[in-house]
């Protein structure tokens, strides 16, 4: 099989889907892998550590595509690189496709097979793929987040920690899963007030017991959800309803309620955003203001940090991508529901419920 590597369009993603070791595995039971020329550099790998891995390193992003059975990526393709999609090619990446209705059709009209990182399943019923990154995602909103708390960025110009004397900050995160517990790690490690809400009470119980003593867990309701905005002078919008559009729990009719100079970090915003008011934005220009509320919305946070990144998304898609070039996709999905979960188009129909409901198409 011809497995191909392309750089990275989207803005400021320094992220690569492949390491060395990838090539070295790949090439080592007899596939040919192809990387554009450059692929690696955001990560801080250069071509000779591919090519000496056994990969062919290829200058012309149009003939890894043109030639690969198989493209491994990080990001949705581009509308650049939509024309370059092959029918019967296999696409593996994040798509996020329920946030994206141009994107859901640009690949069903393309007939490539799209397996998605963000909806494939493990025997836990967890998303392995889409763990590490939530993990980065989920400590950065923190880091983020302190960052336009300051004046010069718009905040209100408040230190996480606090000092002594003057009391720390208070955070919201909505939704307990690995981005929130992630933010509520650091933000508690700094020595913030936390609240964590959310609507599985098995996982308030389990955050409960493992939170330190400054972490508090919430139902989330729509009156908890409103003091907790009152509060609040951070809050990281973090839900998911697995494949399907993020309910928006903050309504823009909230946000005079908000102390001015607040900062939301809307890291659901791949899924369409957990905040009615929250749109794309970039790591150039990564925050607006409505309502003098601060909104951080970008849609590839872990992209900034790229080589923690690539790392943590590669040693989790490596043994997939084995067992893809090893068996064929659509063995995989026979022997593997929690990978058939993965498969959300095949050949111009949608196969996954989630991103079929979001958009009315049949199954
Ligand atoms: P997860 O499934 O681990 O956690 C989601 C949590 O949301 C669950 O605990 C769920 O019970 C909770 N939830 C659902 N409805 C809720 C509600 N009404 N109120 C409160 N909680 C509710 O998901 P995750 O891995 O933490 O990912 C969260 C989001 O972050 C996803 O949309 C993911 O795609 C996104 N993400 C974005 C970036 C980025 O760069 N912007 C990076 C990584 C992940």
């Amino acid at each position: 099989m011809i497995v191909g590597v392309p750089r990275e369009v989207k803005d400021d993603e320094y992220r690569v889907s492949m390491l060395p070791v990838g090539a070295e595995e790949l090439t080592a039971l007899g596939h040919e892998v192809l990387v554009e020329a450059g692929a690696g550099l955001g990560s801080g790998i250069v071509d000779s550590e591919y090519a000496a891995a056994g990969a062919t390193i290829v200058e012309d992003v149009r003939e890894i595509w043109a030639k690969s059975d198989l493209i491994i990526k990080v990001k949705e393709p581009m509308p650049k690189e939509w024309p370059l999609l092959r029918k019967g090619q296999v696409l593996f990446t994040y798509f996020h496709f329920a946030a994206d209705e141009k994107l859901t059709r640009a690949v069903l009209e393309s007939g490539i097979t799209a397996i998605a990182y963000e909806t494939l399943r493990d025997a836990r019923g967890s998303l392995p793929l889409l763990t590490p990154m939530s993990e980065v995602a989920g400590r950065m909103s923190i880091q983020e987040g302190a960052k336009y708390l300051e004046r010069p960025q718009e905040g209100r110009g408040i230190l996480l920690a606090g000092v002594p004397g003057v009391a720390p900050a208070e955070v919201a995160i909505l939704g307990g899963g690995i981005v929130g517990s992630n933010a509520a790690k650091v933000a508690a490690g700094l020595g913030a007030n936390v609240r964590i809400l959310d609507i599985n009470l098995d996982r308030l119980r389990y955050l409960d017991d493992i939170m330190p003593p400054n972490v508090t867990t919430l139902y989330s309701d729509r009156h908890t959800i409103r003091e907790s905005l009152e509060r609040a002078d951070l809050v990281v919008g973090a839900v998911l309803i697995t494949g399907a559009r993020a309910p928006r729990l903050v309504r823009r009719e909230d946000l005079p309620r908000m102390k001015h100079g607040a900062v939301i970090v809307d890291v659901a915003i791949d899924q369409g955003g957990c905040i009615e008011t929250s749109r794309p934005t970039t790591h150039r220009a990564p925050t607006y203001v409505v309502d003098e509320v601060v909104h951080y919305c970008v849609t590839n946070m872990p992209g900034a940090v790229g080589r923690t990144s690539t790392y943590a998304l590669c040693n989790v898609t490596l043994p997939y991508l084995l067992q893809v070039v090893k068996h064929g996709w659509k063995a995989c999905a026979a022997a593997d529901l929690g990978f058939a979960e993965g498969v959300n188009i095949d050949a111009g129909r949608v196969t996954n419920k989630a991103v079929a409901a979001t958009f009315g198409l049949p199954l």
